[in-house]
């Protein structure tokens, strides 16, 4: 559910949510505000001169005064107003230079922040919730820039305030000095209408809000009862890759179900009022405009009725007053709308703020020429946040430098958890992993992963150079990463690949890009953990798409690339890892067996057995 955008708050929190998005912004691009008020200050400087040359050269006319006095006024004026104009064009430069680099940085922190996050909370469903919240809540505006347009537009709007009661100070004077009760009643009356009127409008506008942004989140989520929402599935006919199906199998209906036909049933009975609703909404403020002016000029025509003043200067009071009452109305719609969009970036804000939970270690990790690395789990318990049971169950292990071990067990038996944990993705609910004897959650985390190189299960390339998918760098050295590649069983199709390392993985972001196979791209996965050179190398099931007697071939040609370096296998299938003399046995999160294949095939009541012997048919070959 998005968050409820149009519920009733104080103008306390209106005033505090703004205050808090906007101090970000601020922090952002230091004097963007001071520049883009210097800007609005000259350009309502600009808006009142116009109004004021317009009245002096009528009342020059009218007081018969010679042509070439006009004509100097004229050019006084112009002059004035092409310097004014010149600066204003030097600030606008600023202004938008620092407001793209605002909107720039306003996406880097959120991208960032998924980034730093501790892991563990990336791929909780609170953040995934939250994720879905901050897209829906900025679905419908123009994001950070709504927020820099309204504030200009508020500052705008002081500013033509400050300067109306400036130029109507002689009217307001007579007003005060002549006690003209007539003229202060109807500034009042003016006043009230003007507010009331607003008021109701923004109510109208209110719940025009409230059906366009709000109901359909709710209209959303009783679709998602029914299984999938019209984002889900616009976000999977986006991607180019489920396309063969979706040919195939005829998808385009069921899609078109899922994305049109059923949101539209739920959202039926809101859309076609929303359309009057608005159109109501928005004559309601042509009507308060136009009252607005008229109340401009009837004002003023009544407090100068009976005085001497010139008909140009009536000109100018009358729009000077116009600007008076008009700003206070566009003051109070800019707050409102200004409201609405610092709530829509309150989701955003939760996410930057939100705190990790990690042990933030600091200690830097031993640089050992000789990789004499040894890794304890020590009674090791561990349960996803949210999870009721415990993945991992009073686990205790050794990994000696050099040493090879495989990790068998069915799936769900907390194989990758293990992973997970001892790269400091996960942090044990219960117990210790220490590295040569030092508790690993005391390591900065980035640089205790540099002692590891992992193949995931769910491996992720990236739609970049084929070079760059293996070093991890837009700067790597050729040959090595050849060399890898080799290594890996991979070779370059030249006439596929003509660009060589330089090739583009998938066509996402290149049409040149190539199409890679998913045999292909395990060895490019295989050759990236190979050039990170880690003294720890981990395989976690790249290869279950795989038939078994391939993934059987890859993992023993596996264990002689990777020569001396300290490596744990991990797979549901026993025969992969048979070749390997120390094989642990991992059974609803805990260590059951352990020993080699012949050592652990003895023993006939124990899992390993019955899984051989229920995995065997597979072998017969
Ligand atoms: P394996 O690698 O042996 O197949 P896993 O380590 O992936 O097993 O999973 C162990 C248990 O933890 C399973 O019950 C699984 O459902 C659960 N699990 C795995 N990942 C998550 C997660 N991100 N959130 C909650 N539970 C998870």
């Amino acid at each position: 559910m998005g968050t409820d955008l149009t519920s009733k708050i104080s103008f306390i929190q209106k005033y505090s949510n703004i205050k808090r998005v906007v101090g970000y912004v601020n922090k952002m691009e230091k004097g963007y505000f001071a520049i883009a008020s210097v800007m609005t200050l000259i350009d309502v400087v600009i808006s009142f001169m116009a109004l004021i040359l317009s009245a002096q050269v009528l009342n020059m006319i009218s007081d018969k005064k010679e042509t070439s006095e006009i004509i100097k006024l004229v050019f006084i004026f112009l002059t004035v107003y092409l310097v004014l104009n010149v600066l204003s064009a030097y600030c606008q430069k600023h202004v938008e230079t620092k407001r793209q680099a605002i909107v720039k940085k306003w996406n880097y922190m959120i991208t960032n922040k998924m980034m730093d996050m501790d892991y563990s909370l990336a791929e909780s469903p609170f953040v995934g919730e939250l994720k879905g919240r901050i897209q829906k809540d900025l679905n419908w505006g123009a994001g950070i820039n709504d927020i820099l347009w309204q504030c200009s537009g508020m500052i705008s709007d002081v500013l033509y305030i400050i300067g109306a009661v400036i130029i109507n100070i002689p009217i307001l004077y007579q007003i005060i000095s002549r006690g003209n009760t007539l003229g202060i009643i109807m500034i009042v009356i003016v006043y009230i209408v003007s507010v009331l009127l607003v008021k109701l409008q923004i109510k109208k506008l209110e719940k025009y809000q409230h059906r366009f942004l709000d109901e359909p989140y709710e209209a959303e989520e009783q679709a998602k009862r029914y299984g999938l929402t019209w984002e889900m599935a616009t976000e999977q006919l986006y991607e180019y890759k489920n396309g063969k199906d979706i040919r195939i199998y005829d998808g385009y209906e069921l899609f078109d179900e899922y994305t049109y036909g059923r949101m539209e049933r739920y959202t039926r009975h809101y859309t076609h009022q929303t359309g009057k609703m608005a159109a109501t909404a928005e004559s309601m403020g042509d009507g308060i405009k136009s009252f607005m002016y008229a109340s401009g000029y009837v004002v003023v025509g009544v407090i100068t009725f009976s005085s001497q003043i010139p008909v140009g200067s009536i000109v100018q009071y009358a729009g000077a007053m116009q600007n008076m009452f008009s700003g206070i109305v566009n003051l109070s719609w800019n707050f409102w709308e200004l409201a609405i969009s610092a709530r829509k970036h309150l989701s955003t804000l939760e996410l930057i703020e939100l705190r990790d939970e990690m042990y933030k270690g600091k200690l830097p990790v031993e640089k050992r020429s000789d990789n004499e690395y040894e890794i304890e789990f020590e009674h090791v318990y561990f349960k996803y946040p949210g999870g009721k049971d415990y993945a991992l169950k009073d686990l205790s292990l050794k990994i000696k430098i050099g040493e090879k071990m495989a990790v068998v067990g069915m799936n769900g038996s907390g194989k990758t958890t293990m992973i997970k944990l001892l790269c400091k993705l996960y942090e044990p609910t219960q117990g210790r992993i220490l590295l040569n004897g030092v508790d690993i959650k005391k390591f900065d985390a980035d640089e205790y992963r540099t002692l590891f190189s992992v193949v995931f299960q769910n491996f992720k390339l990236f739609s970049m150079e084929l070079g760059e998918n293996v070093a991890g760098s837009e700067q790597y050295d050729n040959e090595k990463v050849k060399e890898c590649l080799e290594k890996a069983g991979f070779t370059i199709d030249e006439e596929k690949m003509n660009k060589g390392l330089n090739t583009c993985l998938y066509k996402n972001y290149d049409n040149d890009g190539v199409e890679i196979s998913g045999g292909e791209a395990q060895k490019i996965a295989i050759a990236r953990a190979l050039y990170k050179d880690a003294p720890f190398i981990l395989l976690d099931e790249p290869t279950a798409s795989l038939d078994p007697l391939a993934e059987n071939e890859i993992y023993a040609k596996f264990d002689s690339i990777v020569g001396t370096k300290t490596a744990i296998y991990i797979s549901h299938r026993l025969s992969s890892c048979k070749f390997c003399n120390d094989i642990v046995v991992f059974h609803h999160g805990s260590i059951i067996q352990r020993g080699s294949h012949e050592e652990l095939l003895e023993d006939v009541h124990g899992k390993y057995y019955e899984m051989w012997n229920a995995q065997a048919q597979y072998y017969q070959k």
